[in-house]
């Protein structure tokens, strides 16, 4: 596990601010009639222009290349999904997940909007998943171990009716995209390692209206679920201090 240094974490605070306000940009523009290629071009214009790199084009996994800036995964896609012709919908739920590399370091952030109104239950499934990721940040403290987080996640998300992926889970971050340790978001009290003061970890609840059940698409990189039901995804960058965490990632943090 990796431990940032005072001139990392000021780093890492300025990029995830940066990262915050291009996200939140992007997301305004999230509305029926735009393709999501159009949203990923926003997205690598207002990166490039703060003097940033887009962190996931060029990601590598497996022999494959990621094409582009911003994931944008729609309704039964979960997440990586690809930008292109698809235009948006009334009704879709619409994952934007976004990382940028700031002074050589990484942040990663996501989050999910729906188009227009949507029905009660896109409202409530994104609603569910944005507690679930704060949730989950009130655990991020020194010392606390890492089933506490995921423990937190999953039962609340499983209150609500809904179930978390488990096969897509929170990371470190910072000198990669992915470092260690893996946070997933389920777990059991006490148990998996500890997180330390220093840390910098990307938590991410991923969770489904449906069945938890997975699938690669013939794309090579959106993860969708088996039944079809819809997805939700937030994520935020958190600085792990003594008494709990900093979210380098929201918007206006002083
Ligand atoms: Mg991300
Ligand atoms: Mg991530």
């Amino acid at each position: 596990m990796i431990i940032k240094s005072k001139k990392e974490e000021k780093i890492l605070k300025e990029g995830g601010q940066i990262l915050a306000r291009i996200l939140s940009g992007v997301a305004k523009y999230a509305r029926a009639g735009i393709s999501t290629e159009e949203l990923n071009r926003l997205a690598e214009e207002k990166i490039l222009k703060a003097a940033a790199i887009p962190a996931f084009k060029g990601y590598k996994v497996s022999g494959r290349v990621f094409p582009a800036s911003l994931c944008v995964s729609i309704n039964d896609e979960i997440v990586h999904g690809l930008p292109g012709a698809r235009v948006l919908e009334d009704g879709d739920i619409v994952g934007l997940d976004l990382g940028i590399k700031y002074k050589g370091l990484f942040t990663d952030s996501a989050l999910t909007v729906v188009i227009g109104k949507g029905d009660k239950q896109a409202q409530k499934l994104i609603a569910v998943c944005r507690e679930a990721l704060f949730i989950g940040i009130q655990q991020c403290r020194d010392g606390a171990h890492i089933g506490d987080v995921g423990h937190a996640i999953q039962s609340f998300v499983e209150a609500e009716g809904f179930q978390v992926v488990k096969e897509l889970v929170g990371h470190g971050v910072g000198r990669r995209v992915h470092e260690e340790p893996m946070i997933p978001n389920y777990g059991k009290k006490g148990s998996g390692s500890r997180l330390k003061e220093g840390m910098v970890i990307a938590l991410e609840p991923i969770i489904v209206e449906g069945r938890p059940q997975i699938f690669l698409d013939k794309d090579g990189w959106t993860w969708r679920t088996k039944d079809g039901s819809g997805a939700a995804h937030f994520e935020h960058t958190l600085l792990v201090t003594k008494n709990g965490a900093v979210i380098l990632t929201r918007q206006s943090l002083s």
